[in-house]
């Protein structure tokens, strides 16, 4: 996935190139607005062996903009709800399967248990997302249309292995695209993709994958060195042994940044609060740091602590409620403060 600034058209062709050149095949770019679109266009011709994929978000009337120039769009059901409510998700839908097919292109149906359809909510998030996955399968092949593939992503890569198996044996047919979202760090985010990889790709689940992890622009390639070593890993028979992630320990996620980060400060402020939260390494508690706007408040919400940030400042949650908005410099001491509080409270200290 590229992170640079879809519109730094030089920045980003350059980055495609690096991904392409360690062996990715197919490349997601964030377009978010018409200026968005227009560099898609040059980038288009810059690359035009690239096979590109935009992920709309909230923009589905992008999509008509977008299809000419990539191979595929993936739009989150979750995010379809948020604009023009009046609106029917069928229809929204329908006008995304209208762009795709009138350009040859591929749609993705990218569930994320961080952005769940509301309308959906429930105590069990793996079958809402299952049934959510579902209903969009049903959208696309009431419209005739079947050049789909479908992701279910959590940051939970237990999470993951439960709900691809299960939609697998429900949806044999519908090729699978996985990935562990907000995979963190290395070297913890290569270890959690590699759990739920190593189970699925041995049962013959999944067509195409994507790693996900928290690094700077100059270093995203290793995305895909560390996918192409657990395939090659899988195919080969060799099998590590993992840790169990049934939330023994620490468990810190944060995203793998792309172009909407909001402000470059993220990366470095991921590793901090790695280094501060060594204090409770034994602890069950979950933090989680995100890049933006777009999924930041949402995957924030279910941890015990989450920091998500913004142009200036870092929204940082405790358990789901806002605590509020610091400045970069000022969150790490309130980080540690909130960190120790919570440990006091389990009687750790
Ligand atoms: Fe990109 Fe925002 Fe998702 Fe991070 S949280 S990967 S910055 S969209």
């Amino acid at each position: 996935m590229c992170a640079t600034k879809t519109q730094d058209v030089e920045a980003t062709s350059g980055q495609i190139q690096r991904l392409i050149d360690h062996g990715a095949d197919i490349i997601r770019i964030a377009v978010d607005s018409k200026k968005d679109v227009e560099a898609l266009a040059v980038i288009r011709e810059k690359v035009p062996h690239a096979r590109l994929v935009v992920d709309l978000q909230e923009s589905y009337r992008l999509a008509e903009r977008v299809a000419p120039f990539v191979d595929k769009i993936r739009y989150n059901p979750g995010h379809l709800h948020h604009h023009e409510r009046s609106v029917p998700v069928r229809e929204k839908v329908a006008c995304i399967v209208e762009a795709a097919r009138q350009n040859d292109c591929a749609l993705r149906i990218g569930v994320n248990f961080g952005s769940l359809d509301p309308a959906l909510g429930g105590p069990d998030p793996i079958e809402a997302a299952l049934t959510s996955a579902a209903e969009h399968i049903g959208y696309l092949e009431d419209s005739n249309f079947i050049n789909y593939v479908v992701s279910l992503k959590s940051s939970d890569p237990q999470d993951v292995v439960t709900i691809n198996t299960a939609f697998a044996s429900r949806f044999p047919g519908v090729p699978l695209h996985l990935g562990v979202t907000e995979a963190g760090l290395l070297p913890m985010g290569e270890i959690k993709t590699r759990v739920a990889f190593e189970h699925l790709l041995a049962r013959g689940i999944g067509d195409t994958v994507r790693v996900s992890l928290t690094l700077p622009n100059d270093r995203k390639h290793e995305e895909i060195i560390v996918g192409r070593t657990i395939i090659n890993d899988v195919y080969a028979g060799r099998f590590r042994s993992v840790p169990n992630f049934g939330q023994e320990g620490l468990n810190i996620i944060s995203c793998p940044s792309c172009s909407r980060v909001e402000n470059s400060a993220f990366v470095e402020l991921a590793e901090k609060v790695r280094v501060v939260a060594q204090i409770a390494e034994k602890e069950n508690i979950t933090i989680a740091v995100m890049g933006c706007r777009v999924n930041g408040p949402g995957e924030t919400d279910d941890a015990d602590l989450g920091l998500w940030c913004a142009p200036s400042h870092v929204n940082f949650k405790r358990k789901g409620e806002l605590i509020g908005s610091f400045p970069y410099d000022e969150i790490l001491p309130r980080f540690e403060i909130e960190l120790r509080a919570l440990m006091a409270e389990k009687g750790s200290i």
